[in-house]
């Protein structure tokens, strides 16, 4: 039995109605800006970090545990060029003359590039071929081929370690490039935006990343 005065003291059930009408708009709302937000900061402009590239070559994903995606075609990836994603200064080449540090090791051959843009984002390419065609404190465009994928250092095959006997022949198991990068690295890749060197390019390059590795650089 419910009073006459308990009655009216009750909210009137539109009242009720308008304000589940008024906290859903503000959610509404909030959820429209949070979008807006990561729009605005979500620009693709990033190319991919080699020719080819897809989606499906992530082997391993970005994780608190694993700041980086491990990326490799299904076959035919050693010896790839990989690319600067955006204009970039290289800071660092941790190849053949200064591979002397345990934990550098164990990604074996590797490269750090500094955003110009945005100087606090970088990129580092491990696993690579002893061979770059780039010098530290040179500034990288777009889509220009800065290393190659490989196999040094510490990888694993179908469960297995891969032994330096096992490295450097045909399948080259464990071939693959740790893209160490901010985590929404593959969210701001514009697949639209092609890379393109030529085979006298690719040449070039080749020649210049043996004389680097000749020269100890
Ligand atoms: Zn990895």
């Amino acid at each position: 039995m419910v009073s006459p005065k308990a009655e009216s003291n009750a909210p009137p059930p539109h009242f009720l109605n308008l304000l589940i009408l008024l906290a859903n708009l503000l959610i509404l709302l909030a959820n429209l800006c949070k979008i807006n937000i990561n729009y605005a900061i979500m620009i693709k402009n990033l190319c991919v970090p080699y020719k080819d590239f897809s989606l499906w070559h992530i082997t391993q994903t970005w994780s608190d545990g694993h700041k980086a995606f491990d990326i490799a075609k299904p076959v035919g990836s050693f010896g790839i060029w990989l690319v600067a994603m955006e204009n970039c200064i290289v800071e660092n080449i941790m190849g053949a003359d200064n591979l002397d540090n345990g934990w550098e090791y164990e990604r074996g051959f590797g490269i750090l590039l500094r955003s110009i843009a945005n100087p606090d984002v970088k990129y580092s390419y491990w696993h690579c071929l002893p061979f770059f065609p780039v010098k530290i404190g040179e500034t990288v465009l777009q889509g220009k081929p800065i290393a190659q994928m490989g196999n040094s250092g510490y990888v694993v095959s179908g469960g297995v370690v891969v032994l330096y006997k096992d490295k450097l022949k045909p399948p080259y198991l464990g071939t693959h490039c740790h893209l160490s990068c901010p985590s929404d690295t593959m969210d701001r890749i514009d697949f639209t935006k092609e890379i393109k060197f030529d085979l006298l390019t690719t040449i070039y390059l080749t020649l210049f990343s043996i004389s680097n590795f000749l020269k100890g650089r």
